[in-house]
């Protein structure tokens, strides 16, 4: 495939993008004078083409749920949605995580790492259903499931064979939550596990780290403790931690010395502002706390950021569409970001940082070897997508038309995207 006349970020003029088994092959400089030709030509005129989105941290297992009346914090969000797993079916998870994975794939994102809970309650039911989805829109849409003990592990036992068991499946991620020990040596010891599993399968870790106003429970001042740990195992570039609202909480200095550990150990944070949102600060009577990881501190400590949607609809978020463009505005707004490499760093954190995460062999972007999805957007400039939130005019995955809402459309085939020519 050759999606031609694109206009990819950091290079003048256009290009023609070249797609072969999968990945990106070369991107040539478009020549007025010799088009491609061929059926399998996505002619985007000049529109703006970024890599497909990455939501590296999605709960599709729980999404659409609903909430408590009047809504909740933390550990309300965690006890309403532990009462519903009980009536988890294996039918009921795929059709709710069949919703949402489309709802994403119609907005850009390629690729989902869903962090799917495990406990002996749910058993692997929620697995299951996902797995059953991964494998049906495997063709349009990838799902990597994080395997993911959101009950504990030392304080839940029966649950570490259960993640044992759901990492045997294909394309797993050993996910963990040390916050729910009942004392920091618990917590500590759940993440080292955690570490330990993912050098024991070869796969990557993604912690649900903290989620908490303040840094003064130890339970959720781990971020130093997974540095080390992610060091002592070779595991840099292969972890994640999520939320760390905590960061948000510290004293400038304890803050710089957590991030510079992060960075040296070259774990990314994940950054979920729809949910850190909605969960923090419940209890301060006036200006209640936003309880968001510091974007900018982190982008000048080195930390790599990922931004993504976390929750759809559900108690810990009761909002969102699986939309990582609007998200990642979101953080742009909570954030304090004003500047254009700021923004740049947003797309990044929706692209090639998540991208990297679940894909840590091939490179990410759009470049040689890179995979091969891309969404089209109906922009013309690059550098204003987060302000613009354009309309995604097409996905590709892996070098085919996986969606695209375009009247007249022969897939595959030639595809004018200027749609005046198209109706
Ligand atoms: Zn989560």
């Amino acid at each position: 495939m050759i999606v031609a006349r694109a206009r990819i970020g950091g290079v003048r003029g256009l290009v023609d993008v070249h797609v072969a088994d999968g990945l990106v092959t070369s991107v040539e400089p478009w020549a007025p004078d010799r088009p491609p030709v061929g059926d399998d030509v996505l002619d985007v005129d000049g529109h703006v083409v970024l890599p497909g989105l990455v939501e590296s941290h999605l709960h599709l297992d729980k999404a659409l749920l609903g909430g408590p009346s009047g809504g909740s914090d933390l550990q309300g969000a965690i006890a309403w949605t532990a009462a519903r797993k009980a009536d988890f079916t294996r039918e009921d998870v795929a059709d709710r995580a069949r919703r949402v994975a489309r709802l994403a794939l119609e907005n850009g994102t390629t690729t989902v790492r869903a962090h799917t809970e495990v406990d002996p309650g749910v058993g692997l039911v929620g697995v299951e259903g996902v797995l059953e989805v991964a494998e049906e829109v495997r063709e349009t849409q990838r799902i990597q499931v994080a395997v993911f003990p959101q009950e504990g592990l030392l304080v839940r036992p029966g649950t570490l064979e259960l993640v044992r068991e759901g990492l045997r499946g294909p394309d797993t991620v050993v996910g963990g939550c040390p916050y729910v020990e009942p004392d920091r040596e618990a917590a500590e010891r759940h993440v080292e596990i955690v570490l330990d599993l993912a050098v024991e399968h070869g796969v990557p870790a993604d912690l649900h780290l903290d989620l908490a106003d303040d840094a003064d429970d130890p339970r959720f001042t781990l971020a130093e403790h997974v540095a080390r740990a992610t060091i002592d195992r070779g595991l840099q570039g292969r972890v994640a931690i999520g939320h760390v609202t905590t960061l948000a909480a510290m004293p400038r200095d304890d803050r710089a010395r957590v991030l510079a550990a992060l960075a040296a150990a070259d774990v990314t944070v994940t950054v979920l502002p729809a949910t850190d949102l909605y969960l923090s600060g419940r209890d301060d009577e006036r200006n209640a706390r936003r309880g968001v990881a510091p974007l900018r501190e982190l982008w000048a400590a080195g930390v790599p950021v990922a931004v993504s949607s976390n929750n759809v609809r559900n108690a810990f978020t009761p909002t969102g569409r699986a939309d990582l463009l609007d998200m990642a505005l979101l953080a742009a707004r909570v954030g304090h970001v004003s500047e254009p490499d700021e923004l740049d760093h947003l797309v990044a954190a929706v692209t090639d940082v998540p991208r990297r995460l679940v894909d840590p062999e091939i490179p990410a972007g759009i470049t040689p070897g890179a995979r091969g999805d891309l969404v089209v957007l109906d922009a013309r400039d690059s550098g204003q997508v987060l302000l613009d939130q354009p309309r995604r005019l097409a996905v590709v995955r892996g070098g085919r038309v996986a969606w695209t809402d375009l009247p007249a459309v022969a897939v595959p085939g030639s595809l004018v995207l200027d749609r005046r020519a198209a109706c």
